[in-house]
């Protein structure tokens, strides 16, 4: 068979009878994915022809790929760095298409070739500086201000790829909203009015009893969990207990807290006590019901809520916006940039931003050029760590095991 040429054949199964008229591609090593001598079967759509082939396959003597094997074999093959082998893990993970888009950015080893370029500029300052320290007499000090300026702007490549990092994680990981507030406010009408804008993803969380409802929107590709106290109804008497605890556990697991409330009616006891407990966190006060009246709306003033209905459409657009507002100062999110996507990656540039953070200081300061130098030096080194390529068995098997098909 020719290598790299689609090729069309009939397709037996191990008994000898025709599967399927096919295409078969032979990658001989190393021009594959993996870096193995591969083969690749296409057949017709059909699942029923699929699993057949699959269980033909088995039957010869192959097994399936467990979950990131092709992944983990092209990196063990050196076909991908461990950044690219997380990028693909990203991109199977992808809820939403910015969040496949940001994990696209990284694929290429984009981001190890933005900090190698820093990298290059930052040893080529150590090397000036080291050639004053060696030879103060022959060679001249750089100029402080200059070295200052180059520093700076070294500082906010690096302050931009943990920035976009952090854009990066909120689109893959979502944001956590808790919808909150005495019964009858209209928390379940205002999940139903959010979801009915953008059915996109809807989902219930599978597996916990029935006491949060998680639903998901996305605002900006930005996936929003909302997670919903409402819904359920309990015994009148257990009301209390279980709402309290229920309404508990909703806020300590969310980034923001959307508190609903009847604004048509003075604000009852409860209402009161919900707003106290909310008062030092991420926030919205949501005063419903406007079309049936305001009087709670107006006792609330200091609280500044968004006072409108879930029925008014300009009111879920101003909720939505309250939401992007608390979660990413309703910034216009990019992510097509290389950024930083592991704890080990946002480590690596932390060290290097505060060591350079250091040396700006010691410029500041006037103290010798070595202390500089040193400082550098960490810098250096803390950004060696991003594209390291000997990684340590368990970061490897901590990206391979996010993986949940063979890719
Ligand atoms: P929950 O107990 O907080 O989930 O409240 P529900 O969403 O079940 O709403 C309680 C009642 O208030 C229902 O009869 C809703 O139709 C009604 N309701 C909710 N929002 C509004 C609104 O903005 N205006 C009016 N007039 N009724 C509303």
């Amino acid at each position: 068979m020719r290598a790299r040429v689609a090729t069309v054949a009939t397709i037996l199964d191990d008994a000898g009878g025709a599967l399927d008229e096919g295409i078969a591609i032979f990658f001989p090593s190393p021009h594959s994915y993996t870096g193995e001598a591969m083969l690749e079967l296409q057949v017709h759509g059909s699942p029923v022809i699929a699993r057949e082939l699959v269980r033909a396959l088995l039957a010869c003597g192959a097994r399936l790929a467990t979950p990131g094997e092709f992944t983990r074999r092209a990196f063990l093959n050196g076909k991908i760095d461990l950044h690219s082998a997380a990028a693909v893990a990203d991109i199977v993970d992808a809820e939403t298409k910015a969040a496949a888009r940001a994990a696209l950015a990284n694929l290429g080893g984009a981001l190890a070739e933005k900090v190698h370029e820093l990298r290059g500029c930052l040893s080529e300052m150590l090397q000036e500086l080291a050639a004053a320290i060696d030879f103060p007499d022959e060679v001249v000090e750089p100029d402080r201000g200059a070295v200052f300026s180059r520093l700076d702007s070294i500082a906010g490549a690096l302050e931009r790829l943990r920035h976009d990092g952090e854009i990066g994680r909120l689109m893959r990981e979502g944001l956590a909203v808790a919808i909150v507030g005495p019964p009858n406010a209209g928390k379940s009408s205002l999940l139903n009015a959010l979801l009915g804008a953008d059915r996109a993803i809807v989902s219930e969380l599978p597996g916990t009893t029935r006491d949060t409802i998680e639903e998901t929107i996305t605002i900006d590709g930005v996936p929003i969990r909302l997670v919903d106290t409402a819904g359920i109804r309990t015994h009148a008497d257990q009301i209390e207990a279980q709402g309290i605890e229920r309404t508990q556990r909703a806020l300590s697991a969310a980034r923001i807290a959307l508190v609903v409330i009847d604004g048509s009616q003075p604000v009852t006891p409860d209402a009161a006590v919900l707003l106290e407990r909310t008062a030092g966190s991420d926030r919205i006060v949501f005063c419903n019901k406007a079309d049936l009246g305001t009087a709670g709306a107006r006792e609330l003033e200091k609280a500044a809520p968004i006072v409108g209905s879930v029925r008014y459409a300009a009111t879920l657009e101003a909720l939505r916006g309250a939401i992007a507002q608390l979660g990413w100062a309703g910034e216009v999110l990019d992510v097509s940039r290389p950024h930083v996507v592991s704890l080990r990656e946002f480590d690596a540039v932390n060290g290097a931003i505060e060591a350079i953070a250091h040396a700006r200081n010691t410029l500041i300061a006037g103290d010798p050029l070595d202390f500089i130098a040193s400082d550098l030096q960490r810098a250096l080194s803390s950004l060696g760590h991003v594209s390291e390529q000997v990684a340590g068995e368990e970061v490897i098997d901590a990206i391979f095991c996010r993986f949940c098909i063979g890719k």
